[in-house]
């Protein structure tokens, strides 16, 4: 089924059109600046880019310049958009109410809507994605995917938060988990290249910008590294993950922070870039540790450090672990950064190979011959994923 995948942002919505039965993806592209001025970015592989200047108001004129796109004589890749036979959108907070991906209706809008307290940025926009949708393509059916739904089988000690009971039961507080799509994408991928044992334990790295851990059970989520909001776990591009909640009251109390402010410092101001002081992204870090930044240098060890520390708690709460697999932005391309988090885990059974570990960007297994834990790089594929939960919905 040919699938267009969305991902709104408040002020850019990234595209995907493709096949869902076996991924391949005919166009894809970004319009940015919504609500400012408006520019679409339009990729066909094996073709120039086109780039354009749109006026873009709203999503919805973002989404109308898709479909012009995709049904254009020239640039298109499609005579008309009844050929698009269902829209998969990227939702990041489904809260506790969205176990699995569900047809767009006007119960599952309004479920979404009561998840905006849980995700405040990222949720009104999704929606403005898939109103604008409804609107321009009334009669062609939507699906949302929830970027939460796959951590939802985590069993209450996982998810509980040790604070007074009655948050959780009245107030949704709770761990929720995100990189769901990618982590289940992963894993999936993983238990098949383990030849489908009747039991595993795999833990999912999704090292990006944004980063995040799953322990794995049976396909089933035991645990991850993410909370109520994508700011919890070990340190990322620029978030903190976590910190002892102390921290906030000292800073908030010396520097007349409000608790926004102070959000934005642990959200857009931490992680490796807060420490390094350098850069977010971690070819720079590399770079700058490289040429003697000690700074760069630490918060590339600390990032380390703290992602081995969650393989060691989660490889312990399984009882083992069969599979460690690499995925995302960081997980694919660094080979260094593989081999270090890897490094002096051989007495857990986890042995890399540095020869096959040599690798960015496509699958493999990169462990010893004698490693007796499978270690895998593993493109993730979002997308993919979407576009089959919404052929699977809509072909039923
Ligand atoms: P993502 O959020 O999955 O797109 O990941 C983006 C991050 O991947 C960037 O910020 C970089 O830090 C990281 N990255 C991409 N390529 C490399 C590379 N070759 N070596 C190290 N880090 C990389």
């Amino acid at each position: 089924m040919k699938i267009l995948v969305i991902n709104a942002g408040s002020s850019s919505l990234k595209y995907q059109f493709m096949e869902s039965e076996g991924g391949e993806v005919f166009a894809k592209g970004l319009c940015e600046r919504i609500g400012i001025d408006g520019r679409l970015t339009h990729k066909v592989p094996g073709r120039e880019d086109v780039v354009r200047e749109i006026p873009m108001p709203t999503h919805n004129e973002a989404i109308q310049s898709v479909l012009d796109i995709l049904v254009d004589p020239e640039k298109g890749v499609i005579a008309s958009t009844d050929e698009i036979a269902a829209v998969g959108h990227r939702v990041l907070h489904g809260g506790a109410a969205f176990t699995e991906s569900c047809i767009i209706d006007d119960a599952c809008i309004e479920a979404i809507k009561k998840c905006i307290p849980l995700g405040p940025l990222h949720n009104p926009a999704n929606l403005m994605g898939i109103e604008a949708c409804q609107k321009i393509m009334p009669s062609t059916p939507q699906v949302a995917v929830f970027d939460t739904a796959f951590h939802m089988t985590m069993p209450p000690k996982a998810y509980i938060y040790a604070i007074p009971y009655e948050y959780y039961e009245k107030d949704d507080v709770r761990r929720y988990g995100f990189h769901g799509t990618s982590h289940r994408y992963v894993s999936a991928r993983a238990i098949d290249m383990l030849g489908n044992p009747a039991h595993s334990r795999v833990i999912s790295c999704h090292l990006g910008n944004g980063s995040s851990l799953a322990a794995i059970v049976d396909g089933k989520v035991m645990d991850t590294s993410m909370g109520l909001g994508p700011l919890a776990g070990f340190p990322m591009g620029t978030r903190s993950g976590d910190v002892d909640a102390t921290i906030l009251e000292y800073l908030m109390g010396r520097y007349n922070y409000d608790i926004k402010e102070m959000l934005n410092i642990l959200n857009k101001k931490s992680g490796v870039l807060g420490i390094s002081g350098v850069s977010s992204d971690f070819r720079d870090l590399d770079a700058a540790a490289a040429q003697g930044n000690e700074r760069a240098q630490l918060a590339l060890d600390k990032f380390i450090y703290e992602v081995k520390k969650f393989i060691g708690a989660y490889t312990t709460v399984m009882g083992g672990v069969d599979a460690i697999v690499f995925t995302a932005g960081i997980g694919e391309n660094s080979i260094d950064l593989r081999r270090q988090i890897c490094d002096g885990l051989e007495y857990m059974g986890i042995k890399m190979d540095a020869e096959k570990n040599n690798v960015r960007g496509k699958e493999a297994d990169v462990s010893a011959a004698d490693s007796k834990v499978k270690i895998f790089v593993i493109p993730t594929n979002e997308e993919l994923m979407i576009a089959m939960d919404t052929a699977a919905l809509c072909g039923k």
